[in-house]
């Protein structure tokens, strides 16, 4: 597919919703939908905008600042969500074009983003399932790691959680049970988990925003994986 117009985009974005209203859940709170613009034309943003969505989301620094002038040029600009895995040397390239920090999952990371763009909105991405290849700190971390965003002046708005990539839906279900308790015994709002294969299992835990891609414009260009395997130093936080 090489051209996503909005119309298209459009349905894709109706059905979506309509999957998501499907899902029987005790909760009542809506759903939000980041559309997932990794990999794909920049000419996406602006379709998926048209289009109704709200927010987009990126993956790599390099891919969003190649997509500045695409998010520039909208009058009406969505909120972009950073949701890859995030690295210090980074954060200042992009620290003027994301609003919402998803991937915070340690202390020199939050020192930095809390440097770049003071009281940034942020979440922590939690590993609720063990996977040592996957970002994202454990359970029993996430609220120590709280407390030094907050100390740092950053605004915590909730967590965040990818499930297992190399399984069936449902195997994502315990840990986005976890998320969601640890979401509520934290006093958070937003609790992001659930991309296109496993939106319905993450609706019916409690997610309250989902990020889709490939469900909105196809299956998507080259080989980008959700979870590339990264090998980076820090500065100690
Ligand atoms: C790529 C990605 C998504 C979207 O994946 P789709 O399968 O295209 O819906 C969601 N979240 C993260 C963190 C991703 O890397």
């Amino acid at each position: 597919m090489n051209h996503h117009p909005a119309e298209q985009v459009a349905a894709s974005l109706a059905a979506m919703r309509s999957r998501i209203d499907a899902v029987e859940r005790p909760w009542t709170h809506p759903v939000d939908i980041t559309a997932v613009t990794k990999a794909f034309d920049p000419s996406v943003i602006a379709a998926a905008t048209t289009a109704g969505c709200s927010a987009v989301g990126e993956n790599y620094a390099q891919d969003l600042l190649s997509k500045r002038s695409a998010i520039e040029e909208l009058t009406t600009r969505p909120r972009v969500d950073f949701i890859g895995h995030l690295q210090s040397n980074k954060v200042r390239q992009i620290a003027d074009l994301v609003d919402r920090w998803c991937t915070v999952d340690r202390p020199s990371i939050a020192k930095e983003i809390a440097k770049r763009a003071p009281g940034a909105d942020v979440l922590i991405q939690v590993n609720a399932t063990g996977e040592d290849s996957k970002s994202g700190c454990v359970p029993d971390d996430v609220a120590g790691l709280l407390d030094r965003c907050t100390e740092r002046g950053l605004n915590v708005l909730g967590l965040m959680t990818i499930g297992p990539t190399d399984q069936p839906p449902e195997a994502a279900a315990p840990g986005f049970r976890i998320v969601r308790e640890l979401v509520d015994d934290l006093g958070l709002s937003v609790c992001s988990m659930g991309m296109t294969q496993d939106v319905d299992v993450a609706v019916a835990c409690g997610s309250t925003n989902v990020r889709v891609g490939s469900a909105l414009f196809g299956a998507r260009p080259g080989a980008v994986t959700h979870s590339p395997v990264h090998h980076d130093e820090d500065a100690p936080g």
